[in-house]
């Protein structure tokens, strides 16, 4: 692998394990959610209430006014969008009655219900957006333009600037984390005060919004593991070896 003039073309990057390790934790957690949504979005629930009716019910309960309840296109597309103050809810959610739909619906709502109550970590992770959306399209490239300074205190400074950029994505994943765990606790309080679903499809709507959070755990780790390799790799200044 090329990383600089000081280094060889080639050795072996140990550090790459991490990334493999964050990239089978993803592809796991997203193969988990797959199967268990797909599990779940066939299986009809007994009061009939579809994804759109469950947002609409919810909502109104929750004296939340003024928010649009759209379909979008796609598979587990669905989300809140606070600027907009609209419920965007996928195709196999909007219209369909089954306990994942009423899950992931009540988990918009659970976002939905955050925002209205200012909720803290809601409050970060927006703030944090922007940021986060830079510094993880400029962290690596900075790096490596850093390291084409073959010496001096210039390219160093740049490949630290790079991991701080490159943290910053890091630092809105985990703050993402309190936010999707609170929205799934939300999701099945109202679920459960609302009488949505049958005692049996409860449990379904704990094993589907589990799942999904797990993908959010699995993308955080992943990406902490990219940023410890980071660290390993050119925190500690570069050793040369000329
Ligand atoms: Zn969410």
């Amino acid at each position: 692998m090329f990383y600089g003039f000081g280094y060889p073309m080639y050795y072996f990057d140990w550090t790459y394990v991490l990334v493999i390790i964050g990239a089978v934790l993803s592809i796991g957690a997203s193969a988990h959610i797959n199967s268990v949504f797909s599990r779940y979005s066939n299986v009809r629930c007994v009061k009939g209430i579809t994804g759109a009716q469950t947002a609409d019910i919810l909502l109104r309960r929750a004296s939340i006014f003024g928010i649009s309840i759209n379909r979008v296109g796609g598979s587990l597309t669905d989300n809140y969008n606070p600027r907009q103050q609209s419920v965007n809810l996928s195709e196999p959610i909007y219209g369909r009655a089954s306990v994942a739909a009423v899950s992931v619906a009540a988990h918009e709502c659970g976002h939905a219900m955050q925002h209205s109550e200012n909720y803290f970590p809601l409050a970060i992770r927006s703030a944090l957006v922007p940021a986060a959306n830079i510094g993880s399209r400029i962290g690596i490239p900075i790096i490596l333009i850093g390291m084409l300074f073959s010496s001096g205190a210039f390219g160093d400074r740049l490949v630290t600037l790079g991991i701080w950029c490159f943290g910053l994505s890091v630092l809105f994943q985990l703050v993402t984390l309190p936010v999707e765990f609170d929205a799934s606790r939300r999701a099945l309080k109202a679920i459960k005060e609302n009488d949505l679903l049958a005692e049996e499809e409860y449990y379904g709507a704990k094993k589907v919004l589990t799942a999904a959070a797990l993908t959010y755990v699995a993308s955080a780790a992943a990406s902490i593991l990219s940023l410890l390799r980071l660290v390993i790799l050119f925190g500690g200044g570069r050793n040369r070896r000329d």
